[in-house]
């Protein structure tokens, strides 16, 4: 057997959600090996679409200055009926609750050479591509050993790690190998996907368009300068060939010769909603896609991976580093699993309001769908945030409040602050680590707790913000917060309280061994290059 190399985590599969996994690793401390099957990103279309929450976690890991250059905002989502007619319009703001446009367009596959890029300035991190994973054992609590070939080669290697994040995508290795099944949210349908580039006038509103049509909904939107997304849904056995995809994307751009428009990628999908029973054993963790799948029409696949990395590992950080106990590993799986089911019944909900199924009755909901979409409460809840709060977990007590907004379970809105003489951003100045931030005078009490923590005390009248965060915590009723450094709040100092609310529950999971210095704002040089707007 050839030497057995021992790493902290190895991740499986070098998609958007393993690299990103990597990365934010790294800024945690913590060294990383990401074994790849292919040695280049994959060329295919897919992801499109991005929320805030995502592009913030972008900003964690660095690369959301050149994220920004490649991608476009979106004005929201417009519902047209079959005659493309409009039946709804839920628009997004430029300026969300993370600091960034609500929706972003970009194109997936220039996302993940950002991210490699990134990877290859990261000492912690090493990026094996043309490996394939064949195994993966663990025995008691010992390592977990990973077994693997590189390609054209039959000889086993293998490597030991703390743990393994299963980032393998649809057809994971590392679900089968925790013995998790897929529950399936009961949706099945084939789609082909067309991205064309022209120089033709296409007709756009700057935001993605459902065609509510059962006999053929579609889903369009610009990705790029000259770059379009057509998704067609198709019916069994369907092909679809030139001069028919040029019938159906007439409505939009008129195309009187082939030439007129480059298909730069077409390909066929079979969209599906599943969760994994089982997002862990042991160890052994499942994110993105080898966890959950979603049919994309609220582009949220990529997205709830990324969220399930951001969501693991400071926690897989604060126990490798900070000798906080495993028990904090297990708010992964009950924080994040409800909240992907939740995102893929909205998916499914939205294809059933683009599909409707046939007949009578699909006319009957599509006036209902077209009915609601004219009910302005409805409307404006539609273009809040779409992700809803973390709920009750081991590390998040959610309370039924007699008044004010609920904060613990819900991510800091990121307003501009002052640094130096220019402006950063608030999660540049909180760093990685956990953080209080403060709408009164820290007492010795906050002082204490939070010094246990090895959290840093921000006041809001010391940020120099436009006042975002004093009015967040006023509508919580909150003095102060504690919040997680995926910037999600743990708990809350109601208004005039000396305590937090359930500090019992938490503070088992965040105790720590080894506590960092109180966090220091990034790098001076990390500070530059975001330091102006
Ligand atoms: C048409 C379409 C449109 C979409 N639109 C959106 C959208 O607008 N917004 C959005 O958020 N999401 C969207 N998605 C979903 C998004 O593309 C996926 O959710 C995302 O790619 C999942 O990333 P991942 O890293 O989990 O998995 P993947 O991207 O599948 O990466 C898994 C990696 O693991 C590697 N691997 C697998 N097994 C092994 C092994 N045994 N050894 C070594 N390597 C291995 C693979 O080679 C691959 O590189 C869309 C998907 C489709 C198909």
């Amino acid at each position: 057997m050839s030497a057995v190399s021992r790493v902290p985590v190895v991740i499986i599969g070098a998609g958007p959600v393993g690299v990103t996994a990597a990365l934010l690793l790294a800024r945690h401390g913590v060294r990383s090996v990401v074994l790849e099957r292919h040695q280049d990103v994959y060329p295919l279309p897919r992801a499109v679409a991005m929320d805030d929450e995502v592009r913030r976690i972008l900003q964690a890991v660095g690369v959301h200055e050149e994220f920004a250059a490649i991608a476009r905002p979106a004005k929201g989502l417009r519902l047209l009926d079959a005659r493309h007619r409009v039946i709804g319009e839920f628009r997004r703001s430029e300026h969300g609750h993370h600091g960034f446009p609500q929706t972003s367009m970009f194109d997936q596959p220039e996302l993940e050479r950002l991210l490699r890029e990134a990877l290859v300035g990261r000492p912690e991190c090493e990026l094996r591509g043309g490996v394939e994973v064949v195994g993966i054992d663990q025995n008691g609590g010992g390592p977990v050993r990973v077994t693997f070939r590189r390609e054209g080669s039959e000889t086993p290697e293998y490597l030991d790690a703390y743990a393994v994040l299963g980032c393998d995508g649809a057809g994971s290795l590392t679900r089968q190998v925790i013995g998790a099944v897929w529950e399936d949210l009961r949706f099945e349908e084939r789609w082909t996907v067309i991205d064309v580039r022209t120089h033709l006038p296409v007709r756009s509103w700057e935001g993605v368009e459902q065609v509510c049509d059962p006999a053929r909904a579609a889903t369009f939107m610009r990705i790029g300068e000259d770059r379009y997304r057509w998704e067609f849904r198709l019916r069994d056995g369907e092909e679809l060939d030139a001069r028919r995809v040029r019938e159906l994307i007439a409505p939009w751009v008129e195309v009187s010769y082939d030439g007129d428009v480059e298909v730069v990628r077409q390909a066929q999908y079979t969209f599906r909603a599943r969760v994994a029973d089982r997002w862990r054993r042991g160890r052994v963790f499942l994110l993105g896609d080898a966890a959950h799948l979603t049919p994309p029409f609220i582009g949220q696949g990529l997205c709830a991976g990324m969220r399930d990395a951001h969501n693991l590992t400071w926690k897989l950080g604060r126990v490798l580093q900070q000798g906080s106990g495993e028990g904090l590993l297990d708010t992964y799986e009950s924080e994040r699993k409800p909240h992907a089911r939740h995102m893929i019944r909205l998916a499914v909900a939205m294809g059933w309001a683009m599909t409707g199924g046939q007949g009578s009755a699909a006319a009957l909901r599509r006036s209902l769908t077209s009915a609601a979409c004219r009910i302005p409460a409805l409307r404006e809840a539609a273009g809040r945030d779409l992700s809803p709060a973390l709920g009750h977990s081991a590390l998040i007590r959610r309370h039924t409040r007699l008044g004010g907004r609920e904060l613990a379970g819900t991510f800091c809105p990121q307003p501009w602050v002052g640094f130096d003489a220019g402006s950063i951003r608030l999660d540049d100045l909180l760093g990685d680590s956990l953080a209080v931030v403060s709408a009164v005078p820290a007492a010795p009490w906050l002082r204490a707790v939070a010094e246990a923590l090895g959290a840093r005390i921000i006041g809001t009248d010391d940020l120099g913000d436009d006042g975002t965060l004093a009015a967040w915590l006023r509508d919580g009723r909150a003095d102060a917060v504690l919040l997680r450094p995926d910037r999600v709040v743990v708990d809350v100092v109601p208004a005039g309280a000396d305590d937090f609310t359930d500090t019992a529950a938490w503070a088992p999971l965040l105790c720590s061994t080894r506590l960092p210095s109180p966090t220091e704002p990034l790098a001076t040089a990390r500070l530059s290059r975001s330091a102006s707007r």
